[in-house]
Formats: C-alpha cells, sequence, structure tokens
C-alpha cells in the first residue's frame, strides 16, 4: 500500500512538472507569445508579450519603456520598437516595476546596447544581488532608485512614483499622463499584482498597497504589466473598431476603481490564509 501511494506520488509529482515546463515553455516562446505592437494613445504604444507586458512612452526628449522582458521577449519587443518607427538607442529610461525575471530579465542588456538608465526601488534593486526567485537573469547593474513620492522629468513628461510593497518588497507604481487626440487622460501602472508570494507581512503590505492606490485621485487608465488582467487586447480591439467621436476604451475611470476593488478582496483573502498558514 505504501509503495503504491508513492509511486501516485510520484506520477502526480510528475504530471506537475510535465505541466509547469509545458507552462513556461509557452510563456517563454517568442512565437507563441508574440503580440503585434499597436499604439494606445498619441505617446503610448503596447510593445509586450502576451503573458507579460511592455509599454513604450514616447516623450519630447526621447524613449521610457515599463518592463523589460527577458531572454527572447526581449529581443522581440526590441524588434516591436523598431517596427513602430523608433530607435531603441533613444531609450532614456527603464522602469523596472520589480525585480522577478519577466520584468528585469532584459534590463541588463538596455543599458549595455543601448545606454538607457535602469530605476527601479531601493528594496528591489537588493533583491537584484540575491538568490533569483523563479528564473535566474543577468543582473542588471545598479542605476537610480526611485523613491514614494518621487518623480521623474524627461522633456515635457513627468512620471510620479509611487512605492507599492506586497507583490515584492519594493513594488514600483508609476502615474504619468497619455494623450488622445491631445486630449490628456491620467493613467496608472500597479507595478505588481499578483498574489504569488508568501507571508503575512508581505500580504499585509500588499492590503495597504491597494488601499493607498484607491486613496489615488483622477486615475482613469489603467496600464497593466500583465496584459490579462485589465482586458488589454480586448480593449485594442475595440481601439480599432472606434468610430469617430467615441470613448477610447482604454479611459475607464470605473473599470480602475473595479481593478483595485477585486485586489483589495483577493489581497483580503489572501492574507486570511496567510494568517492561518503561519498558525
Ligand atoms: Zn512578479
Amino acid at each position: 500500500m505504501q509503495h503504491l501511494i508513492i509511486r501516485v506520488i510520484g506520477i502526480l509529482a510528475c504530471v506537475i512538472a510535465v505541466k509547469a515546463f509545458s507552462q513556461s515553455s509557452e510563456r517563454d516562446d517568442p512565437e507563441l507569445q508574440y503580440v503585434e505592437p499597436f499604439q494606445v494613445f498619441d505617446n503610448l504604444y503596447y510593445v509586450g508579450a502576451d503573458w507579460v507586458a511592455s509599454w513604450l512612452l514616447v516623450t519630447d526628449q526621447g524613449l521610457i519603456v515599463f518592463d523589460a522582458l527577458y531572454d527572447d521577449l526581449t529581443e522581440m519587443m526590441i524588434r516591436n520598437i523598431r517596427t513602430l518607427g523608433f530607435d531603441p538607442n533613444d531609450i532614456r529610461y527603464l522602469i523596472g516595476s520589480h525585480a522577478h525575471y519577466d520584468h528585469i530579465g532584459g534590463a541588463a542588456r538596455f543599458q549595455q546596447e543601448f545606454s538607457a538608465v535602469v530605476m527601479m526601488t531601493e528594496e528591489d534593486w537588493l533583491l537584484t544581488e540575491g538568490a533569483a526567485q523563479f528564473q535566474e537573469y543577468p543582473r542588471p547593474i545598479r542605476h537610480l532608485s526611485a523613491s514614494d513620492g518621487s518623480t521623474l522629468t524627461l522633456g515635457r513628461t513627468r512620471l510620479q512614483f509611487m512605492k507599492t510593497p506586497g507583490h515584492t518588497p519594493g513594488v514600483l507604481s508609476t502615474r504619468f499622463t497619455v494623450y488622445d487626440n491631445g486630449y490628456p487622460h491620467t493613467a496608472f501602472m500597479f507595478g505588481g499584482v499578483g498574489l504569488n508570494f508568501s507571508g503575512v507581512e508581505q500580504a499585509e503590505s500588499y492590503v495597504e498597497s491597494v488601499k493607498r492606490l484607491q486613496a489615488v485621485q483622477g486615475v482613469e487608465v489603467n496600464i497593466p504589466n500583465h496584459a490579462s488582467v485589465a482586458d488589454v487586447f480586448a480593449r485594442r480591439d475595440r481601439l480599432a473598431a472606434r468610430e469617430e467621436g467615441e470613448p477610447h476604451p482604454f479611459v475607464d475611470p470605473e473599470g480602475w476603481a473595479e481593478f483595485l476593488d477585486l485586489w483589495l478582496r483577493r489581497g483580503e483573502s489572501y492574507l486570511e490564509q496567510q494568517k492561518e498558514l503561519a498558525k
């Protein structure tokens, strides 16, 4: 009987391992992950993959990229930037939402090839000095640290940073302005939405972070670092079919509020789970 149980556990472990492997290889495959880059606002383009996002913000003094992706997906993203008619050598800043491989795995390449300045929080720079979580990646050289409430100005564009820990100790969230035919809208990127971390303290800071985001006034556009959490591709399709005079499908203040409500509820129940586990 004991043997049988061990065998069943062995088979189950194999099935889980194979599933995890096939999921990660699908995620890493640039052909499966290819998304044709597209313009969302006058100054903002989607240049990311299917499962993990990257955004290109165009200013009068050069380019800003949100998240570097990793390995072949970074290569794909750089090609996307060129396809759109931009020169990656014009990238002045790479904003790293947090120090997991899928967001900063390609950051070192942006430093070396394009002399881009990489910005992250101090807490997540520290993460780059320790053992990698999930997957290894070339470590970027420590550049600038963004602190809570700090800003970055490039030409006439200004980014306002918030530190929203939880997903990692130093998740970096950014508020900036996008333009729809010249009309300004307030956009926001919550830099670490997922609940794939553990610990009561981390879960408490996640809940606290979402509550702080709920207090930010005037957000109209949700710019996520994983497309699926804010229906980026469905909105893209609606944008392509938009008639003159119709509202911009990414301008959705109610959607932003619902998004935060949802992740607050999820965060709170996750916190309860973490408390149970800690007992
Ligand atoms: Zn992450």
